[in-house]
């Protein structure tokens, strides 16, 4: 069952109030697989420049990831400056510049087009339909975005929603496509825009995924140092699609499972710079954290009250 993601492989600057980065290894195709790989083999499409520092990518194969599927071209990488608040509650974009993301047109490498789990990472949404154009037959296609997009690419967005089984966003990136500030009515909102499901990540308070008459709730892992939020919601959806890829189902029992596989990696991903909280953990240290989550949502059988 190939797992694929496309994606931003970027340079970040990150300000948090414990430190800070400069053209660290960044991206939504590189949290989510770094997230991925420790449940399920993932290939990577993507562009670089040839500014960027290759070596970093090394950091990817150690992990068993496919990146052949990057392209590097003549310009300038993709990079993204963001700033957090105290509380890490929010943050504010300082810089994105598109570099060679402006003129991509993905090309998926030999054998991926097979690929039965595809996740669409934050990127224009034109370059996510021309992925999704060239994959045959797959069994479950997500995608993500953000507020630049909904803001810079709101057409285009809307085609891709009627064409995905899933959508997945922060909590302010659906109340900003919505216009709704109401988190279940901007999840249906979504709904009616095509994809059967939404994932509505919220930060420290978990995620919800919604669909049409239920909606299933999983909380953050309760972790008491946390330093860059950056790339937590990627890492989310590496979790949630490794697990499902690894197991090739895709119905809504396997998904509130997966839920559990992406707020695990969510905690692994803001315990660190760039992909740092992911040192050193391998399958075994997830396994154990997700059980753990039994014991933090388990509700103890109770005589019903009449
Ligand atoms: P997350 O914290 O999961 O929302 O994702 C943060 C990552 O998204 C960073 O590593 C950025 O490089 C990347 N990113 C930021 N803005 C954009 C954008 N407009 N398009 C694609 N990727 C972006």
């Amino acid at each position: 069952m190939t797992l694929l993601v496309v994606g931003s492989v970027a340079l970040d600057s990150v300000f948090t109030p414990f430190g800070q980065t400069a053209d660290a290894l960044g991206g939504s195709a590189v949290h989510f697989s770094v997230a991925a790989s420790l449940l399920h083999p993932v290939r990577v499409v993507g562009v670089i420049g040839n500014d960027f520092p290759v070596d970093q990518l090394d950091r990817l194969t150690l992990r068993g990831i496919d990146w052949s599927g990057v392209e590097r071209v003549e310009g300038e990488s993709f990079r993204w400056k963001g700033k957090y608040s105290y509380d890490l509650q929010s943050r504010e974009t300082l810089e994105t510049r598109l570099g060679v993301f402006a003129n991509f047109q993905p090309r998926l490498p030999a054998g991926a087009e097979e690929a039965k789990f595809v996740f669409l990472g934050n990127i224009d949404p034109e370059l996510q339909l021309g992925v999704l154009d060239q994959v045959k037959a797959p069994t479950l296609v997500a995608c993500d975005t953000m507020n630049y997009w909904i803001q810079s690419r709101r057409e285009p967005l809307l085609k891709l929603l009627s064409r995905v089984d899933l959508l997945m966003v922060n909590d302010a990136e659906a109340r900003e496509f919505s216009g709704d500030w109401n988190i279940h009515r901007a999840g249906r909102w979504l709904l009616e825009r095509g994809p059967r499901r939404v994932v509505i990540k919220q930060g420290e308070y978990g995620a919800l995924l919604i669909e049409k008459d239920r909606t299933f709730a999983i909380p953050a892992y309760p972790l008491e140092e946390v330093f860059d939020p950056t790339g937590a919601g990627d890492a989310f959806a590496g979790g949630f699609m490794g697990y499902l890829a690894r197991n090739g189902v895709a119905d809504t029992d396997a998904m509130r499972r997966a839920m559990v596989y992406g707020s695990t990696m969510g905690s692994y991903a803001v315990s660190g710079f760039d992909i740092q909280g992911f040192e050193g953990v391998a399958l075994h240290d997830v396994v154990e954290r997700v059980q753990l989550f039994e014991d933090l949502t388990r509700i103890p059988a109770a005589e019903r009250i009449q």
